[in-house]
């Protein structure tokens, strides 16, 4: 068996630690004879699993007691389209910061339930208004922004200050990377795939005041309160995702929590960062504040035809997905949580030597 090391955007690499337990109560879950892929949603059995996940998670975010956190499927996308049918709350506005790619698909997505406004954009520059001066006022329902744009690399290091309406956050490719002050949310979410477990499972972190609005043509299973009250499990919740989620969770606490895993991720970009700018052959154009430490866009500029020639040696050299998004074409390596140091230095070191020979 061999395991290489994996930049991809997601689904994304997961910590050996979780798979080898994963592997050894794959067939026999803790004695009781089954895989937890075959076990009930309803069993006693899953509801431990599905309770002490919940439990850890609680823990690691701090996550405080009247909000509710919800384990549903349908990934980050469901959630653009979702959050309007369910936190309108008799308004016809939200505000929405557009950083990047999925901000986009946010905007338009929102369209369809809501009068979308614009409050901040990216430019050309690739500069954006600082979060702290996001102005919005109460004829809007919501603020919503894409804390880390996966695509784009681009991420906001602080959170905005805005006190007067929920402020929600896609946080797919962030969440669990450093610490994070839910209180200051609404409503935040994630698809797992990238820094918290398999596909198939998103993950919601909803403030109690929020849930019950749902426009009445929300289906069943995409309205809060419905899913708050069955606990997520409203229709079959997707079982082993949320079981792996669990592991992820201990696995995290083994570390030493979100502080813990923060001053590893930072240094991890900053060491990326600092070989990417050191030379004249790489680049990566995010403006410094809003470099990502999750995703870390480069290109060759002067020798872009190199590229395919990059990803190919690079994956022979047991370094796998750095292609870039094609919307933005060039590489990409994301580094999340389950990405080692030694993973960045492989790339590191692979990068250096690739210059030496075609620099
Ligand atoms: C990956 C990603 C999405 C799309 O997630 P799906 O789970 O595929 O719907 C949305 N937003 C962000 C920030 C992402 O990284």
């Amino acid at each position: 068996m061999k395991r290489l090391y994996n930049f991809c955007a997601g689904p994304a690499a997961l910590p050996e630690a979780v798979l080898l337990q994963a592997q050894t109560e794959l067939l026999d879950w803790k004695n009781h004879g089954l895989s937890v892929m075959e076990m009930s949603h309803r069993s006693a059995e899953f509801i431990e699993i599905a309770q002490q996940a919940e439990q850890n998670l609680r823990a690691i975010l701090n996550v405080p007691e009247n909000y509710h956190v919800l384990f549903l499927q349908g990934g980050a996308r469901t959630q653009f389209a979702t959050i309007p049918m369910n936190i309108l709350q008799n308004k016809t506005r939200a505000a929405y910061v557009d950083s990047g790619h999925w901000s986009k698909h946010a905007i338009n997505q929102a369209k369809a339930y809501c009068d979308v406004d614009v409050i901040a954009k990216i430019e050309e520059n690739g500069l954006i208004a600082d979060p702290k001066d996001w102005m919005v006022d109460e004829s809007f329902a919501y603020l919503h922004y894409v804390a880390n744009e996966t695509i784009d690399g681009v991420e906001f290091h602080d959170s905005p200050s805005v006190a007067k309406i929920p402020l929600v956050s896609d946080m797919s490719s962030t969440l669990l990377s450093r610490p994070l002050d839910v209180s200051q949310f609404g409503l935040v979410y994630a698809g797992a795939q990238k820094n918290i477990g398999p596909a198939g499972l998103t993950i919601v972190i909803i403030r109690d005041d929020l849930i019950g609005h749902a426009l009445p043509v929300t289906p069943k299973t995409f309205d809060y309160k419905v899913q708050v009250q069955a606990k997520s499990m409203y229709n079959t919740p997707p079982t082993f995702a949320w079981y792996l989620a669990g592991l992820v969770f201990q696995w995290i606490i083994d570390q030493g929590g979100l502080e813990k895993m923060a001053e590893i991720n930072r240094c991890k970009a900053e060491k990326l960062y600092a070989a990417i700018d050191q030379s004249d052959f790489y680049e990566n154009t995010v403006p410094e504040k809003l470099r990502s430490w999750m995703n870390v866009p480069f290109s060759l500029p002067q020798h872009d035809f190199l590229s395919q020639e990059f990803l190919t040696q690079a994956k022979q050299s047991g370094l796998l997905n750095l292609k870039g998004h094609v919307a933005v074409g060039g590489m990409r390596a994301s580094l999340y949580n389950a990405v080692t140091d030694l993973a960045v230095d492989a790339l590191i070191d692979f990068m250096q030597e690739f210059e030496k020979r075609y620099g």
